[in-house]
């Protein structure tokens, strides 16, 4: 099936200072992502706070062009399309809806404001729509006139998703979208995140810490690490039979039951390194409790699995014989 999204090879470097009069140095953020999604699917995107989630998010909602590669959207190249095209088939919901709501505008206002931008239809049926959003989110409409401090967090993610959704876009991308919720409200946002999904097609880039979460919702996972997906698998296989020794220590790992902690200890050893000075070879060598004498020096190459691929040398069965 042809992808409705899809990144080709997408890098994006940033130049960073490092001191007074120190010349800026090369930052990798995202380092070569090939993804394909396909329309009406859940694609998790798990890893570490650093490891490019966020810079690779930014470049599919057409707010940072790549530095090399191509991001399409129904095989257009985004670098075609104008911020606005962008925004009307691709839509975020972020993690935090207390900021990324404007206190001083009304929830039928917020919720409303995407249609106004956009200048979609008629303004006369603008109210109707809001009030149509508002019944599929579970909002009950006596709610349009009250201001996002007067809400609950799970109605205010509530709203956050009512306005992403208005347009119909055909990609959303969700940030972390109950990490900063109470423990008691999240899994009813999931939940009503894959409703909406299954209910209107939509296909999302479920960006999160919580592999907890990424189970429950993903058809399919990638794993990031240091700007590259080191392995890619549906979800099942993923969780049955990690591969890279990364997955499998994310996988090992106690996930927190707080929200906003994050990828816990994954009992890695070294610390996450720094992606300005990234270790030759396997990024991950440093930490890798498989790590071989090549995986110093050698980058690994995406290999094929059985429902993906992983950048590893335990399945490079040629360097491992020449080694
Ligand atoms: Fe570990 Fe080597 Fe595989 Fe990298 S390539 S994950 S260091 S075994």
């Amino acid at each position: 099936m042809n992808p409705l999204l899809e990144t080709a090879n997408v890098f994006r470097t940033f130049q960073i200072g490092t001191g007074f009069l120190k010349p800026k140095r090369p930052l990798h953020a995202v380092n070569g992502v090939s993804l394909r999604l396909t329309k009406g699917e859940v694609l998790g995107l798990v890893g570490e706070s650093g490891c490019g989630k966020s810079t690779l998010a930014r470049m599919l909602l057409g707010l940072l062009p790549p530095s090399s590669g191509d991001i399409l959207i129904g095989g257009e190249s985004i670098t075609a399309l104008d911020r606005r095209a962008t925004a009307r088939r691709v839509q975020p919901i972020f993690q935090d809806p207390y900021s990324s709501l404007n206190p001083r505008k009304s929830i039928g206002e917020i919720i409303q404001l995407p249609l106004k931008v956009h200048r979609v239809g008629d303004p006369s049926a603008w109210p109707g729509k809001v009030r149509e959003m508002m019944d599929m989110v579970g909002l009950p409409s006596r709610y349009v006139g009250n201001f996002p401090s007067q809400l609950s967090g799970g109605q205010r993610q509530r709203v956050a998703i009512a306005r992403a959704l208005i347009m119909r876009p055909e990609v959303v991308i969700c940030d972390e979208p109950t990490s900063a919720l109470d423990v008691s409200v999240q899994s009813q946002i999931l939940n009503l995140l894959l409703d909406l999904q299954r209910e209107l097609g939509l296909t999302y880039l479920l960006i999160s810490h919580n592999l907890a979460v990424v189970e429950h919702m993903a058809h399919r996972v990638a794993v990031m690490y240091l700007g590259r997906i080191v392995e890619e698998a549906e979800t099942d296989q993923l969780f049955r039979d990690p591969q890279h020794p990364y997955t499998r220590a994310l996988l090992a790992s106690v996930l927190t039951p707080e929200p906003g902690l994050g990828v816990p200890d994954a009992h890695l050893g070294a610390t996450f390194p720094n992606p300005i000075d990234p270790p030759p070879g396997c990024t991950f060598h440093p930490r890798c409790p498989q790590a071989m004498p090549a995986c110093r020096t050698i980058a690994p190459k995406p290999l094929a699995t059985a429902t993906g691929h992983v950048e590893c040398h335990l399945y490079d069965t040629e360097l491992r014989r020449a080694s």
